[in-house]
């Protein structure tokens, strides 16, 4: 029978880790806090800004929201980075992407602090990621390292195929599963690899993310693998009563017939992003007050 790896369960397993840890912090004056820059007017982004200051809410975290209209320019908005990258009281900075037209997202990456860059995008932290000594991961691939972990896949020697090369999602986690931590074998696959499904096919752990809905179909799954399904798609559905629904990247119910064990969308990488964001929220805490990294 298939396994359902459930992110909302392990994302609220670990959130309770965290409210620990964040009580621990503020008896010893420390209060994590996150700042969240929202430029524009960008529906999904304001909700992503709002689960996220929510969640914060819920685990004791303190979050600055600093909503900047869609004309700012790039100095102003790298103003506002250089003036929180200052402030002491301040632990986490996320910019929340996509930016609207106009300004450059590498730049704004490149201005967070290296000790508060919670996102872990900037440059140096990806670099610590690439030599082995991850400070700060991106939290969608440290989201799903620890969904495997939590799930009790065993990645030894495994052959992981890894759908995507994005500098958020793919890249950083086919890094991470080549990790000694994770010993698998890696392949990454893009939208110029060619015989996609017959690289796919040998995979023990598929993970897509490639942001195209339910493109991964059964026949592109091997009998037995594990698949992660990163992607989140909105698509018509006239019988939702939104009109619309969420899908991954994944034809879930065709591919969960022949996989071992699959994540849902939603409910499965989704929650362990926003997660694993508190974790690196107090772990710059921590960091930034001269105390190790909490091991989650
Ligand atoms: P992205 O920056 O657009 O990157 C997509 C990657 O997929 C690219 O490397 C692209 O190849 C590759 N690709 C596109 N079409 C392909 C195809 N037909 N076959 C093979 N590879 C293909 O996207 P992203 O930011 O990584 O996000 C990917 C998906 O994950 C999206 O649905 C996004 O909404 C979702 N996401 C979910 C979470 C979460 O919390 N669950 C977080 C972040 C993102 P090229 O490099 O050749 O263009």
């Amino acid at each position: 029978m298939t396994t359902l790896i459930n992110g909302k369960e392990t994302g609220q397993k670990i959130q309770q880790q965290i409210k620990l840890e964040v009580n621990a912090l503020k008896n010893k004056g420390i209060e994590p806090c996150l700042a969240v820059i929202l430029v524009g007017d960008d529906p999904a982004s304001q909700v992503y800004v709002r689960n996220k200051k929510r969640t914060c809410g819920e685990l004791g975290i303190l979050s600055l929201e600093h909503k900047l209209p869609s004309q700012t320019s790039q100095d102003d908005l790298e103003g506002l980075v250089k003036k929180l990258n200052e402030d002491s009281s301040v632990h986490g900075i996320l910019c929340q992407f996509p930016l609207p037209q106009g300004l450059n997202e590498e730049r704004v990456i490149h201005t967070i602090s290296t000790d508060k860059d919670v996102d872990g995008l900037h440059p140096f932290n990806v670099g610590l990621l690439a030599t082995g000594k991850p400070r700060f991961i991106s939290c969608t691939p440290w989201g799903v390292m620890q969904l495997l972990k939590h799930a009790g896949i065993d990645t030894e020697g495994k052959h992981a195929v890894v759908l995507g090369r994005s500098n958020l999602v793919g890249r950083p986690l086919s890094i991470l599963l080549s990790e000694k931590s994770a010993n698998c074998t890696v392949t990454v696959c893009h939208s110029r690899t060619k015989n996609l499904a017959s690289v796919t096919s040998q995979a023990d752990i598929l993970v897509a993310a490639i942001g195209r809905p339910e493109y991964v179909t059964a026949d592109m799954v091997k009998p037995g693998a594990v698949v992660i399904d990163v992607g989140i798609n909105r698509i018509e559905d006239p019988s939702a009563a939104k009109g619309s629904r969420l899908v991954g990247d994944v034809a879930f119910e065709t591919a969960a017939e022949k996989a071992e064990a699959i994540t849902p969308v939603p409910g499965g990488v989704g929650p362990m992003t926003i997660a694993m964001l508190m974790a690196n929220t107090v772990n710059a805490a921590r960091i930034q007050n001269g105390l190790e990294p909490m091991e989650i």
